[in-house]
């Protein structure tokens, strides 16, 4: 079984969902590393005063500091993780391998006409921030957060260009990432058609026949 995962996929592919599924199922730690940063931030952390330093100056917050966050967490995971969004590039990639032997990179496959259909079918709570889909998860009752009662609405990154726009900067850097995958014999291609369950239908059943 494989407890050391790197899940891929474009925006809107279901990544952060099945992420939590599989960790729910598994007792596999959730890492993603916004949910790190803001952690490390907020608690005063020396890597999270280095970073703070970079996001006040509205910079990217480098690679070897992410690096370093990720391993200090994932030593924390004795009984196995999933990287929800990392690593991105090539080189974050490169980086994470060595700090640790991933068993598994799960690659979420959605053309790009149904991650649009599905990113502009996108609602979220303006008070709580749960996020539904008209289509696949739809709200019991129309513009109101099931949880909370809160408004839904159309978050200005969930309109067409722009997610067209991110749909062609995830595939430039996320192409060398799935070769590098490849060619260690551990990409697990999944074509993320349809609803969550099925999705997650067809994830188990790759690793479980892998
Ligand atoms: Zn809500």
């Amino acid at each position: 079984m494989f407890t050391r995962i790197v899940l891929l996929g474009p925006p809107g592919s279901g990544k952060g969902t099945q992420t939590e599924r599989l960790c729910t199922e598994f007792g596999f730690a959730h890492i993603s590393t916004g949910d790190l940063l803001r952690e490390a931030v907020r608690t005063g952390t020396p890597l999270g005063i280095k970073a703070k330093r970079f996001m006040d100056a509205g910079d990217l917050v480098p690679d070897e500091l992410v690096i370093e966050l990720v391993k200090l967490k994932l030593a924390k995971c004795p009984r196995g993780f999933v990287l929800d969004g990392f690593p991105r590039t090539l080189e974050q990639a490169k980086a994470l391998q060595k700090i640790c032997m991933i068993d598994a990179a799960i690659n979420l496959e959605v053309n790009e006409e149904e991650i649009v259909g599905r990113m502009i079918n996108r609602r979220s709570c303006r008070n709580c921030g749960a996020v539904y889909n008209l289509e696949f998860n739809p709200p019991k009752k129309g513009g109101v957060c099931d949880k909370c009662g809160g408004e839904l609405y159309q978050r200005s990154d969930d309109v067409e260009e722009t997610v067209r726009a991110r749909m062609k900067v995830y595939k430039e850097r996320t192409l060398p990432l799935i070769s590098f995958y490849g060619s260690r014999g551990i990409l697990l291609n999944i074509e993320a058609r349809g609803g969550i369950d099925e999705v997650y239908r067809k994830i188990m059943e790759k690793i479980r026949s892998s």
